[in-house]
């Protein structure tokens, strides 16, 4: 069975880049009918954020990247906090220091630096202090006399190659001389990340693990404790970086992307059209094609697809990959995601009645087929909650044409005599119009629409004159015929 899982440290909001190896995790259990399990890594207790991990995996949920075991699901592995299962830890550590596999190194920080600083001034990579590897009792002693506190060392095997078979990446060597002795244990009993994560991904029966390339470094240390126990490694999965336009690794502090999942949620992102970008950022299942829903990607998805070059982050896709969406999606779906931008804006105010639900309504679906996100309501549609009109430069023109005045005048007149104002009045008035002025086309259109909108182009305008509503429209025509 192939079991797999996400890891999250919690140390901030889900990225892109890691929800990205959550779904391809979760992807490749369900084409493989396996589990996928979500694990909270928060033994690096100084980097803990509170809330990160819950956080994390409301959005997870949010983006249909669902799991089946995990800390509020449980499952025969529980607990998946690792700060709760210590004591699993703690007898794998002593298994390790009774076999002479690990040590405990007694170095201040003081004295590890200053080894570092040696180290560095004689042109070495710098490695762990090996210096405690063979402390006699009475140092020991001494040490614990002096009031020093432990941590626990792994003991590097000397001269050896690893190599990790990476599926994405073939085969990765590293030298155990360029690693040396790392923490596995720290002075207050808790383990290292590279430590819990063996014992865990090995307890649980994690077949494949797919992480990020940041941890492909981390492996061969893993491999040896693997190693150490005897027990067989998991399959390894490393996946590329994912770079910016300009080719550069992303950073966390990039601002040219938006990065959290989080972010593209407040924007009103679709959460199967980020699902849909964010596989391609590495995947693909060759061809042209590049629509796909979920269920297509379960059948399809498969690790020897995935990229070993890095992936580029290209923001006018994402966004036209949501727009793709956004189109798909029922008008009162779009209308829910931009209320609260709409809101937000002073627009509209909280409670709505139905009827004007039913305008606002109207007036998203006139926008629907040009938001990117929905957070684009706000400007698209501005004009049509606030009284002042603003004109465009490009309207500017239109409005000195000659004709202008005799048709807004004309305009006004029958919008004013007719009884009705709705789409089969305003439309037929139109028709006045232009019998009465004898101008057609752009000379008739182009001021109705700058006079209402103050712009050039936008939707559909007999719908806007309708949404802008009578009061509005005359007097935005009064406005310019003055
Ligand atoms: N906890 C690690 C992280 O958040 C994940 C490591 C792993 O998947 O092995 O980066």
């Amino acid at each position: 069975e192939t079991r797999v899982r996400y890891a999250p440290s919690p140390t901030g909001h889900l990225h892109i880049g890691g929800a990205r190896t959550a779904l391809f995790n979760y992807l490749l259990a369900r084409r493989n009918g396996g589990k996928f399990i979500v694990r909270i890594e928060d033994t690096d207790q100084t980097r803990n954020i509170e809330n990160a991990a819950e956080k994390q995996m409301e959005n997870l949920k949010w983006l249909g990247v669902e799991w089946d075991e995990g800390t509020d699901l449980g499952g025969p592995h529980a607990p998946y906090r690792q700060m709760e299962r210590l004591d699993i830890y703690r007898k794998y550590i002593d298994q390790l220091l009774s076999e002479g596999k690990a040590y405990y190194c007694y170095a201040t920080k003081e004295e590890l630096d200053a080894e570092r600083e040696e180290q560095l001034a004689r042109g070495e990579t710098p490695r762990i202090l090996e210096k405690h590897r063979n402390v006699t009792a009475e140092q020991r002693a001494q040490f614990e006399q002096e009031g020093r506190v432990p941590s626990i060392h792994f003991l590097v095997p000397d001269d050896r190659v690893y190599v990790v078979n990476d599926v994405i990446r073939g085969q990765v060597t590293f030298e155990s001389k360029e690693m040396g002795d790392f923490v596995i244990c720290r002075p207050d009993g808790i383990p290292t990340y590279n430590f819990a994560v063996v014992i865990d991904d090995y307890l649980m029966d994690i077949t494949h693990v797919i992480r990020g390339e940041e941890h492909l470094s981390n492996t061969p240390r893993q491999l040896m404790i693997y190693e150490a126990f005897g027990w067989e490694p998991p399959q390894f999965a490393h996946l590329a970086l994912i770079l910016n336009q300009d080719g550069k690794k992303m950073s966390k502090r990039d601002e040219s992307i938006i990065q959290f999942i989080e972010q593209y949620r407040d924007l009103g992102f679709l959460p199967q059209a980020i699902v849909n970008f964010i596989v391609l950022l590495g995947w693909s299942p060759g061809g042209e094609e590049e629509i796909f829903q979920k269920e297509e990607l379960i059948k399809l998805f498969s690790l020897e697809r995935v990229n070993k070059s890095p992936a580029v982050f290209d923001t006018i896709k994402m966004n036209w990959m949501n727009n793709h969406y956004i189109k798909q999606e029922s008008v009162e779906k779009i209308t829910e995601l931009c209320l609260p931008h709409l809101q937000k804006a002073g627009f509209i105010e909280e409670e709505l009645s139905p009827e004007r639900y039913e305008w606002v309504r109207g007036i998203v679906e006139l926008h629907q087929e040009k938001m990117s996100y929905c957070a684009q309501i706000v400007p698209l549609a501005a004009l049509f909650f606030l009284d002042e009109v603003v004109y465009d430069e490009d309207a500017k023109g239109v409005v000195i044409e000659e004709q202008v005045p005799q048709v807004l005048s004309a305009l006004k007149n029958h919008i004013v005599n007719s009884a009705e104002y709705n789409v089969d009045t305003i439309q037929a008035i139109l028709k006045s119009v232009q019998k009465e002025t004898g101008h057609k086309g752009k000379a008739l259109f182009m001021p109705v629409r700058v006079a209402a909108t103050g712009q050039i182009h936008g939707p559909d305008l007999v719908k806007s004159l309708y949404l802008l509503g009578k009061e509005r429209v005359l007097s935005r025509i009064d406005q310019l015929l003055v």
